[in-house]
């Protein structure tokens, strides 16, 4: 089966199952979209959000880019893939709530690791991670001692921290948490456990979830 044949055949699954028995919220949502939240999620194949959370349609705006980072705002007319689906989620959707979901074995964390340590970065990935570069620093100094895996997921879990701060940058998301409570939270998957983690605001833990 070719590539091509093996999408076909998930779209003709997708017609027999999931859209079958969903015809009638898909014909409502033709009429449009009203999420109550936003996910931004790494591109990464092994964390589709609408998965791990039971999503139907409808129900997630989600944005992935590399190691889900979110930038921080910047007043230029470059290409801000990422800033406009946050923008079009706070001023146009109105969600509810955006939730930064990390995850275990991230490879453009890793990458960010690595070009703390001196390796060179690839042309577009590299400036992209570096994003994530205040809190790498921080985990590097404060976690010499770790080794390279834990180092990682310390950082995965930093970058989120780190996101929901540069989040709180842009202007409309602070708009919109003083004028109508928008909330902003962390998440973190374990591909190896298929385990969430919801980061816990007072302490800054990311704690799992029960799955029951
Ligand atoms: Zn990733």
């Amino acid at each position: 089966m070719t590539p091509q044949e093996h999408l076909i055949d998930g779209y003709r699954q997708f017609r027999r199952d999931a859209y079958a028995s969903q015809v009638a919220a898909y014909s409502r949502l033709a009429a449009g979209q009203q999420p109550n939240t936003m996910i931004v999620a790494c591109c990464d194949s092994r964390v589709d959000p609408a998965t791990i959370f039971a999503a139907g349609p409808g129900e997630l705006f989600v944005v992935r880019n590399v190691a889900n980072l979110v930038p921080p705002f910047t007043d230029d007319p470059f290409h801000h893939g990422t800033s406009a689906a946050l923008e079009f989620a706070v001023e146009n959707l109105k969600v509810d709530q955006i939730v930064v979901m990390g995850h275990g074995d991230c490879g453009g964390i890793q990458a960010c690791m690595e070009a703390g340590h001196g390796k060179p970065a690839s042309y577009f990935v590299g400036p992209w991670v570096e994003i994530a570069a205040p809190a790498r620093d921080q985990v590097m100094m404060t976690e010499s001692q770790s080794t390279e895996i834990e180092q990682r997921r310390e950082l995965e879990r930093a970058a989120i921290l780190l996101s929901l701060d540069n989040l709180k940058t842009f202007p409309f998301v602070r708009e919109a948490m003083e004028a109508r409570g928008l909330k902003l939270e962390g998440a973190w998957f374990s591909v190896a456990e298929g385990a969430l983690y919801w980061l816990d605001r007072e302490s800054r833990e990311f704690r799992m979830v029960p799955a029951e």
